[in-house]
């Protein structure tokens, strides 16, 4: 007898393109629901993972690190290079359409360029372009610009104009079809006939919609409902509301409440069995090769014999002071000479959770019963500091207390709270220090894309040097700003535009905005040294003029007092 092999047939990459367009024309939840449905029904099991995150925009599953890490200016070199196009032609057909994927689209449409080869068998699949998407995150160190670069000029030449759209939506992140997360997890309760709930709360857990998908498929309502918190599968951490006073806390969480020191520094999620310890990034990426004293420290001090701990790494001097954030970072990115490095930077854990313990997950118990649990096995690795408060005097004296030991502020949990994974609820809330704003002056600004297309909404900000009357550049931001007040600027800086240098234009410097930031950071990135972290605009100064500016001394002062707190750092 002759058995024949079920033959599957690779789903095209066109197929997924054409069902996007049909979701963006789609506007009812149900008939977007029913024909994706539809499509992941279809789907081979080795396919459906990548191919139900691009659907949701996305190359890689959320915890993945891995990033294209393609950029806006990379992406143009490329296009103009295979359609052979002029610098005024590209940023032409942006300007028609608010939509980059569109622009790119309408670009190929309009190219002659060479196809490949325009035979059927070597039309492009998902799991192609899944391939690709791989290879192209996966090249690092010198020349991965140029490599990255040959790769995506393969991958275009080899797909249709509506391939291409989507390839770029994919790469930016950003496919506006209205078709989200929450969407497909919806789509996958339907399609499978599993309840929302289960298929919920296993996006939950596995932070992998495309896993749970694909489990979905090939096992079913109980494949998903074995899925447990695992050791050594991390889950999604719980995230933090941002609050302004402690009072509004106190009555968020019904009066009283629990306040922890919040620590600047990387929060890391440990998993431990027996004496295998792996510690995870906030990203869920695995960083333990950079931190074997941390590693040490758990498998020394914890003698339960499988957890799954919550804390925070700080890099601290030799008196235990936290240092600037910038030192942890070296310590994270770092994968080789690690020992000298360690000696060097050495960093100090803090635990604040526990989530799972010999074979049982706690996320279900309350913060009190989880805490009371995580001091009895922690050992001599200390707990962030804290303390249960109703009096709003003796939480503010601790708040204090925090900023003055070097801390970034206090989280504030609710006492009754279970462990939400990547949840941002009102059930932790965060309080922070905020530095003295910055007044600095708008020296030249680049179009945005997306829906901020035709916008001048990214802004480069200089303060003044009063020696050399020259204005430095200290920091970069997109954020803060109404779409009102970006229109607005736009307008303005149109007018005061000097010069166009491909998506950026240099201004006549004198808009003045008022501007937030997390920390001054030393940085070779700009000629001062200095670059703000997270820097924000809070407010358009039409009151002040460039003369008015802060100065790069000031700067430079805020950088040497934020190490009278924190530990000393050079001094700039
Ligand atoms: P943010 O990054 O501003 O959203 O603040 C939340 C982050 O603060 C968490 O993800 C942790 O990395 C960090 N953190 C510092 N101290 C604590 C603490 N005691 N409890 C929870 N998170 C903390």
């Amino acid at each position: 007898m002759i058995f024949l092999k079920a033959i599957t047939v690779p789903t095209l990459f066109k197929t997924l393109a054409e069902l996007c367009e049909n979701l963006k024309s789609t506007t009812k939840r149900n008939a977007m629901i029913n024909l994706v449905a539809s499509f992941i029904l279809q789907l081979e099991v080795r396919e459906t993972s990548a191919a139900v995150l691009m659907l949701i925009g996305r190359a890689f599953p959320k915890w993945d690190q891995r990033v294209l890490e393609v950029s806006w200016a990379a992406l143009g070199t490329i296009i103009r290079k295979i359609l052979n196009l002029s610098d005024e032609a590209y940023f032409q057909a942006f300007d028609k359409t608010g939509d980059a994927g569109e622009a790119i689209e309408s670009l190929f449409r309009e190219g002659k360029i060479r196809r490949q080869s325009t035979l059927f068998q070597n039309e492009l699949t998902i799991l192609e372009v899944h391939r690709s998407f791989n290879a192209i995150a996966g090249i690092t160190g010198t020349g991965s610009r140029e490599r990255k670069e040959r790769l995506l000029e393969t991958l275009f030449s080899s797909a249709t104009p509506l391939e291409v759209k989507y390839i770029v939506k994919i790469l930016i992140g950003e496919m506006r079809t209205g078709f989200h997360e929450g969407l497909m997890e919806l789509t996958v309760s339907h399609a499978y006939r599993i309840p929302l709930k289960v298929v919920q709360r296993a996006s939950m857990l596995a932070g992998d919609i495309g896993e749970v998908a694909t489990l979905a498929k090939n096992k079913g309502e109980e494949g998903l409902q074995r899925l447990k918190l695992k050791v050594f599968r991390p889950l999604k951490p719980m995230l933090a509301q941002k609050i302004e006073s402690i009072t509004e806390a106190l009555k968020e969480h019904g009066g009283k409440t629990a306040l922890e020191h919040k620590i600047d520094g990387a929060r890391v999620q440990i998993h431990k069995s027996r004496s295998i310890v792996k510690i995870f990034s906030r990203r869920l990426t695995d960083v333990t090769s950079s931190l074997p004293e941390i590693v040490e420290l758990c498998q020394n001090e914890i003698e339960e014999a499988e957890v799954v701990l919550e804390g925070e790494l700080v890099a601290v001097n030799k008196k235990g002071k936290p240092m600037p954030f910038q030192n942890l970072m070296r310590r994270f990115r770092r994968i080789h000479k690690i020992n000298r490095i360690a000696e060097e930077i050495p960093i100090r854990l803090y635990l604040f959770d526990l989530l799972y313990i010999n074979g049982k997950s706690l996320i279900n118990q309350k913060y009190t019963k989880r805490r009371e649990r995580l001091g009895k096995l922690a050992g001599s690795i200390p707990l962030t500091k804290n303390i249960i408060a109703s009096d709003p005097d003796v939480a503010e004296e601790f708040y204090k207390q925090a900023i003055k030991e070097g801390h970034e502020g206090l989280m504030l949990k609710n006492l009754d709270s279970l462990y939400t994974p990547g949840v941002r609820g009102k059930k932790w809330l965060k309080m922070k220090k905020v530095l003295e704003p910055l007044d600095l002056v708008v020296i030249a600004a680049e179009y945005g894309y997306g829906r901020r297309h035709g916008w001048l909404s990214d802004y480069h900000l200089a303060a003044q040097d009063p020696d050399t009357n020259e204005l430095l550049t200290v920091g970069k931001t997109f954020k803060g700003l109404t779409d009102a007040e970006i229109i607005e600027m736009t307008k303005r800086l149109k007018g005061l535009t000097v010069r166009r240098e491909g998506n950026k234009v240099i201004v006549v410097p004198q808009i003045v905005v008022e501007v937030s930031y997390n920390e001054v950071q030393k940085s070779p990135k700009y000629s001062c040294g200095m670059a703000l972290r997270f820097a924000r605009i809070t407010r358009i100064r039409y009151d002040k003029s460039v003369n008015e500016v802060d100065t790069i001394h000031k700067v430079r002062e805020i950088y040497n007092n934020q190490f009278q707190r924190k530990s000393r750092a050079p001094q700039l």
